[in-house]
């Protein structure tokens, strides 16, 4: 079939999910559509509960929806990739194994290439600052820089697909808009497509092209929101510029609005 447009990285279709526990019935997402274009950065936000961490779950083929299809690069998920990669608010690092290994643990999994994961691995920490910490244990890393490992643990199975769910949220404040910013450039970079889920408006408006507004249980689609700092021209600004510019605080103001936080039950 002839397309005009390109294939988008990400198709949901009508996605509904229904939890099913001895106890209830739970339905954590209704009638979700949402395409993200290759190389694109979206941010979806949303009150917690609100079938954030489930979308992103279906997305990754861990688990099927239960009504509905979801595509990616033109195929339907079935299971698990290694073109997508999955980073979580918890980084998950082994604690007895060193970084470098660490960050070669998704490519031995895989089966890749040892040799070739190891340079990869090797690469990627010393590109993010942690080149002498390859052979440390996890434990003696800060936050920020284990943050940064599973990043880069991520980003070593070379995935064109980046699922992250609030991976920064277990940071301190400063830690965050550090690493915001450092991440920002690094996925930029790598010309990666990107979904970050997170219940932080303010980086998903510095960081993201596109930001989606997400109803409370069951998750809908409420809105969303192109992002553009006009000032900057076509260069996307970092994400600590973004925060300075006066169109940061009209989408702040907005999507706070929207967001149905102040809605107590
Ligand atoms: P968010 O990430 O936006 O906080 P979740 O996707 O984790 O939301 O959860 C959405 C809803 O589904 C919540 O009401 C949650 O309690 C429920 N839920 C999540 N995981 C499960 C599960 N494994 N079994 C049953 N219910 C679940
Ligand atoms: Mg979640």
């Amino acid at each position: 079939m002839l397309r005009n447009t390109p294939i988008p990285a990400v198709e949901i279709r009508d996605v509904t999910l229904n939890y099913f526990t001895p106890e209830r019935e739970t339905l954590a997402l209704s009638n979700i559509t949402l395409d993200v274009a290759k190389g694109e950065f979206i941010a979806l936000v949303g009150s917690s509960g609100c079938g954030k961490s489930t979308l992103l779950t279906l997305v990754s083929g861990l688990m099927p929806p239960s009504r509905g299809s979801i595509k990616v690069d033109g195929l339907d998920v079935t299971a698990p990739s290694p073109s997508v990669g999955f980073m979580f608010q918890k980084d998950t690092l082994l604690d007895w194994r060193s970084i470098v290994d660490n960050v070669m643990l998704g490519a031995e999994l895989l089966g890749l290439d040892r040799r070739r994961a190891r340079l990869r691995a090797e690469t990627l920490l010393t590109r993010y600052g942690l080149g002498e910490f390859m052979h440390s244990l996890p434990h003696q890393l800060s936050g920020g820089m284990r943050q940064r490992a599973a990043l880069a643990r991520t980003l070593c199975c070379e995935p064109d697909l980046l699922l992250l769910d609030e991976p920064f949220s277990a940071l301190d404040y400063q830690t965050r808009l550090a690493l915001s910013d450092e991440i920002a450039a690094i996925l930029q970079a790598e010309g990666k497509t990107v979904i970050l889920v997170t219940h932080d408006i303010g980086e998903a408006i510095s960081m993201a092209d596109r930001v989606i507004v997400m109803s409370r249980r069951p998750g809908r689609i409420k809105s969303e929101h192109q992002i553009s700092f006009p000032s900057f021209g076509d260069k996307r600004p970092t994400p600590f510029e973004a925060r300075k510019c006066p169109e940061f605080a009209q989408y702040f103001q907005t999507i706070w609005d929207e967001l149905d936080l102040h809605e107590v039950h």
